[in-house]
């Protein structure tokens, strides 16, 4: 460890007792007779917060739309990035109105609007609201700790996508929410993530503020473990013992949920090159992943010194995604031929969910990847064949992850359904979108989430986005929705993602952070997260030199046209960008300016 990170651990673990918990928030109930609200702040920082609103129709007949209504206690209040429903402020006073999707709730049916905003001076909870017009003015009951909602609602059909005029599924209600005991640390729980903290990287944090990012140096980031040198490194940065030592300091007793992605397949990012690993197939690299990678990773986490930690872990980003559309490239081949891909995830899945307070999460590519139809079900029964096969079979895993490492955002506000028609022609079928059904994450993998519960997953399962860099604000972001009727100028003027081609993954121009750490965002969503550091690079722009199997992609040289993974297009890159994982200052100043929500 640099005598540097050394002391911004310590300044790490004295900002640590000062910012509130990451996950822990407060909340309160109202009840009568037309509506409930629960409104609980799930994630706060300095300047910022999410929050959930569980919304319950409590009268005896179904809503069909719903106007909710509240005002925020302080002046320093705001709604900066609303989702399940349309958010409007004026001064003090905050509306939200119901989706085209969503609008419908049978009695007794609840729905989850839900928002990030921020703060001056204090952030206290709203006292009353209403619903249509009605108030929901029950008395107030702030509860003692922090409360799961995994609330009933909407789902969409397996394989749709949310279009207005459809009439959701709408599945069995809830009964009000109620206070639940935090379950005794090491407790195998639905959702990790509920009533925790994040773990702060000390290694990334002291980055961040070396390079005026103080103000999401206490954010949680994951913990890339990209080649067997990481687990035990020798050469001073921290290695998983580290991690999982400070960790139990930052926890300090309270719930924390610390992540690590596991990203050492052989053959790895057999498609790319920016990534590529130091295992090969045709090196015994499975049987080296297994004994030198998987073995010894497992060992460490399963030391009962850390059984009181939430570990997350991110099971091999791009892997199985690669084998469904990129099987034209020699590595990828390889990766199907010889199983090694299939049989190196079921070894991490049966060493590490073993494990009683591990929780697995599989990656499951982004939208722009594998939303299309022919490779969203093949996708579906790739991930439940490989999984099914584990010891454990569908339960070795606690949910899915997407966007990992990518900038796809998680809504597109102005482009909300694609099956609009513009100009004579649907929404999805603009060139940006190639005939896509989904636009944005959420709607895919609420999509997924279905999907994954018909091929035979628990419908526990809960979805992660990494939402790390696909917040696209700064001056290039829409207000609005385009007025042109050319279905193409249409597209292109109200999406809120600005890179040249949904295929583009490399150190993106024009990205900024996403929506910070959140529990529970929405319905089946356990978590946002960030698990790519922001400031970390996706690849080198040119050749450089290493001893990390790494190599230079041309997807991340600024001056590429591009192939036909990205629709012939320029590859979006930033120049001068060092290779993947290396510090990369300019992105990083890039992703903090754009940011969306802004920084405070
Ligand atoms: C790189 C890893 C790095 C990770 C996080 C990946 O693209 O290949 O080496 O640890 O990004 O920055």
């Amino acid at each position: 460890m640099t005598k540097r990170i050394a002391r911004s651990l310590a300044m790490i673990a004295a900002l640590l007792i000062a910012v509130s918990g990451v996950f822990i928030g407060s909340k309160a109930t109202y009840a009568a007779s037309y509506c409930q609200v629960t409104y609980t702040v799930t994630n706060q920082w300095a300047g910022g917060f999410g929050a959930n609103i569980t919304v319950q129709n409590t009268s005896s007949t179904a809503w069909t739309n719903w106007n909710l209504a509240f005002q925020f206690p302080a002046s320093g209040q705001s709604v900066t990035q609303g989702w399940n429903g349309t958010f409007t402020q004026s001064g003090q006073n905050v509306t939200v109105a119901s989706m085209s999707w969503n609008g419908s709730v049978a009695a007794n049916a609840s729905v989850t609007p839900g928002f990030n905003g921020s703060w001056t001076g204090s952030n206290p909870i709203p006292t009353s609201f209403t619903v249509n017009g009605n108030a929901c003015n029950g008395s107030t009951t702030p509860t003692p700790t922090p409360t799961a909602t995994h609330t009933p609602t909407t789902t969409p059909t397996p394989g749709t996508t949310p279009t207005p005029g459809t009439t959701p599924t709408v599945t069995p209600t809830s009964t009000p929410v109620t206070p639940t005991p935090t379950p005794a640390p090491g407790t195998h729980v639905d959702n990790p993530y509920a009533g925790a903290m994040g773990y702060v990287n000390p290694a990334w944090s002291a980055e961040a503020k070396a390079d005026g990012g103080s103000a999401i140096a206490n954010i949680s980031t994951g913990v890339w473990l990209d080649r067997i040198a990481t687990i035990a490194p020798t050469d001073g940065t921290m290695g998983l013992r580290d991690h999982l030592n400070a960790a139990l300091t930052q926890a300090n007793g309270a719930p924390l949920t610390i992540e690590f992605v596991i990203y050492d397949l052989p053959n790895r990012d057999c498609s790319a090159l920016a990534s590529n690993g130091e295992l090969l197939i045709a090196n015994s690299g499975l049987s080296k992943y297994e004994t030198q990678y998987i073995d010894p990773i497992a060992a460490i986490m399963s030391d009962p010194k850390y059984s009181s930690l939430r570990i997350v872990n991110v099971i091999e980003p791009d892997s199985l995604p690669n084998l469904i559309t990129n099987l034209s490239k020699p590595l990828c081949a390889e990766a199907q031929s010889t199983g090694a891909y299939v049989q190196g995830v079921q070894y991490a899945l049966n060493k590490l969910h073993a494990i009683p307070n591990v929780y697995n999460y599989v990656d499951a590519g982004h939208s722009g990847w594998l939303g299309w139809d022919t490779n969203f079900q093949p996708a579906v029964n790739l991930w439940a064949s490989t999984i099914k096969g584990t010891t454990a079979g569908f339960n070795s895993v606690d949910g899915f992850i997407s966007d990992t490492a990518n900038y796809t955002p998680v809504q597109e506000p102005y482009l909300p359904n694609p099956n609009l028609t513009v100009g004579g022609s649907q929404i999805r079928s603009a060139n940006f979108f190639q005939w896509n059904p989904y636009l944005d994450e959420q709607s895919y993998d609420t999509a997924l989430y279905s999907a994954l519960v018909a091929a035979g997953f628990p419908s526990n399962i809960g979805m992660l986005i990494d939402t790390s860099r696909d917040g696209w604000g700064g001056t290039a972001r829409p207000t609005g929705v385009s007025t042109s009727t050319d279905l193409n100028t249409y597209v292109d003027q109200s999406r809120i993602d600005k890179r040249p081609s949904r295929g583009d993954w490399c150190n993106q121009s024009g990205a900024g952070l996403g929506i910070r750490p959140v529990a529970n965002p929405a319905p089946h969503f356990d978590a946002y997260v960030w698990i790519k550091p922001p400031g970390e690079s996706d690849g080198s722009s040119s050749l450089i030199a290493n001893n990390q199997g790494k190599g230079f992609d041309r997807m991340c040289d600024p001056t590429y046209g591009g192939n036909s993974l990205n629709n012939n297009m320029p590859s979006g890159a930033l120049a001068n960008a060092p290779l993947s994982g290396a510090w990369f200052s300019a992105q990083f100043h890039q992703l903090m300016q754009n940011a969306y929500p802004p920084l405070p």
